[in-house]
């Protein structure tokens, strides 16, 4: 068969170990897969805005320019164009640093001259793109990296020019991606690398961030890209780690919750079943103790109504014993049923003003006999003078009883009794002491537990109930005191009752 604690584990193991490891596997299962979908989403969703601020860029662009050359072709068509209308186009048109127009046979027709080293640059490019263009006709193309536009246009008389324009980054920067970008509403970081992967334009520092991805341009901004970061910190995986640090911390404090609850329910149970293998001792102690004064003073009883005993000395020692046994049997069961008074909260105390000394010896009468018989060398010392204490003196001289009871029961060898009582920091204190088997320190507060006796090694044999101290701890408290011990084991112990000399308005 199983102990309960045994059942009690295994029950709480596979009540709430096992439901707990299920759900840590589950969510772990789960908080993986939430880590990378999200992460799989973020970077979606960072893809599809980077498309569409792209095709964003590309479009204003795209528009600034034909909005540029269609003002050219405008001019260029003109019957007589006004003088220097390129150059005022060109004033307004910030996005134009520099522009070209070319001849189909090579002749450079605006502006006079080539500047800063463009025809080195430009030259050769137009050359190569006029093969083309002048066959085909055809739509603006732009000459990567050195951000140069190449258009056809036609002049009046249908003869067809070759404009050349160079952007200028500044305004680029400005007008459009700034323009474009900056208005975006999003908190992430979005920035357009050149052909070089020189950052352009950034719409926030970019510090430490990550580059989560980058997506390339068309034919509007060839070899640039448009390039999505992350802050350091604000990544998904992040964001779902300290979810998951909470969850983690919420599961734990869960757990601890359910263990402590486990701990406690399981010592409770312990405590009750410890109490309820305590009283079922108890009852058979009781009967135990009960029972033997009884055989005595029966027998003793018998012998006598049979009238054998003819020895007057004898007759009078048997009814000496009679007595002490029908003491003996009082005083166990006054302490059973105060003890019980005790327990349902139906014990009162009488308080007068008494005088120790008589109270001291007076108990101590009550056990000359065995002290006698027994052998036990008895010490008394009451401090001379000691004033009146207010007590209930029946209930402390029960107690007292029950503290020679004991040190007259767990003596040894050595039989020595000391009852010494004064006056310490206004309490009356009253010490039993004795040179018994002793009590070893980790039972000095269990001792005074009901029903609680020391291990049956030292406590085989003696008679007891295990609630006489507990009765004389209940006396002093009741009285505003304490009882304390002082014991080696195998040296003896020293019991001592203490008793305020000046009660407490309502002990
Ligand atoms: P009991 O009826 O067993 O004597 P008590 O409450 O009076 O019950 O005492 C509790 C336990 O304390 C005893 O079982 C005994 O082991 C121990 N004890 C009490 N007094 C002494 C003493 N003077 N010397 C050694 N052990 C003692």
């Amino acid at each position: 068969m199983w102990s309960p604690s045994a059942r009690f584990s295994t029950l709480a193991l596979l009540a709430i170990v096992a439901p707990a490891t299920i759900v840590a596997a589950l969510g772990y299962v789960s908080i993986r897969q939430w880590e990378a979908s999200s992460e799989l989403l973020y970077r979606e969703q960072a893809r599809d805005m980077a498309a569409m601020a792209a095709e964003k860029v590309e479009m204003m662009l795209r528009h600034a320019e034909d909005a540029f050359l269609d003002r050219l072709q405008a001019i260029l068509a003109a019957p007589a164009p006004p003088a220097r209308a390129v150059d005022k186009l060109l004033v307004h048109s910030p996005l134009v640093r520099r522009l070209y127009l070319v001849s189909r046979r090579g002749e450079l027709l605006y502006p006079g001259t080539w500047q800063d080293g463009d025809a080195a640059v430009v030259g050769p490019l137009i050359a190569e793109a006029a093969k083309g263009k002048f066959e085909r006709g055809g739509k603006r193309e732009v000459v990567a990296g050195h951000q140069i536009c190449l258009a056809m246009i036609m002049k009046r008389g249908g003869e067809p020019v070759l404009a050349a324009f160079i952007r200028d980054s500044d305004a680029l920067r400005r007008e459009i991606l700034e323009g474009t970008l900056g208005a975006l509403e999003s908190s992430t970081i979005i920035a357009v690398l050149d052909h070089e992967g020189r950052t352009v334009y950034s719409r926030a520092p970019i510090g430490d961030a990550q580059r989560v991805l980058s997506v390339s341009f068309r034919e509007t901004l060839p070899d640039w890209r448009l390039a999505i970061y992350q802050a350091s910190g604000s990544a998904p995986r992040l964001a779902v780690r300290r979810q998951v640090m909470l969850l983690t911390g919420a599961f734990g404090v869960l757990l601890v919750v359910i263990v402590a609850g486990i701990v406690t329910t399981w010592r409770l149970m312990r405590r009750e079943t410890e109490m309820a293998r305590l009283k079922s001792d108890f009852v058979a102690n009781v009967s135990h103790d009960l029972k033997t004064p009884l055989s005595v003073i029966r027998m003793f009883g018998e012998t006598l109504e049979m009238g054998r005993v003819t020895d007057e000395g004898r007759r009078r020692e048997y009814y000496g014993v009679i007595t002490r046994e029908s003491e003996r049997l009082s005083r166990l069961i006054d302490n059973v049923l105060d003890f019980s008074r005790i327990e349902s909260g139906r014990q009162t105390y009488e308080m007068t003003p008494t005088s120790v000394e008589p109270l001291i010896r007076g108990t101590l009468e009550a056990f000359a006999y065995p002290l006698a018989q027994q052998g036990f060398k008895v010490e008394v010392s009451v401090t001379p003078d000691l004033p009146e204490v207010v007590m209930d003196a029946e209930a402390v001289g029960q107690a007292l009883a029950n503290l020679i009871d004991n040190a007259i029961k767990y003596s040894g060898d050595e039989r020595a009794l000391t009852l010494d009582a004064r006056v310490v920091e206004g309490c009356l204190a009253i010490a039993v002491t004795d040179r018994g088997l002793g009590v070893a320190p980790g039972e000095h507060a269990k001792i005074f537990e009901k029903f609680y006796r020391v291990g049956q090694s030292d406590t085989q044999g003696r008679r007891g109930s295990g609630v006489g101290l507990a009765l004389v701890r209940h006396i002093a408290e009741a009285h505003g005191g304490d009882v304390t011990v002082a014991s080696t084991p195998g040296e003896g112990s020293r019991f001592t009752l203490r008793l305020p000399v000046v009660p407490e308005r309502n002990a």
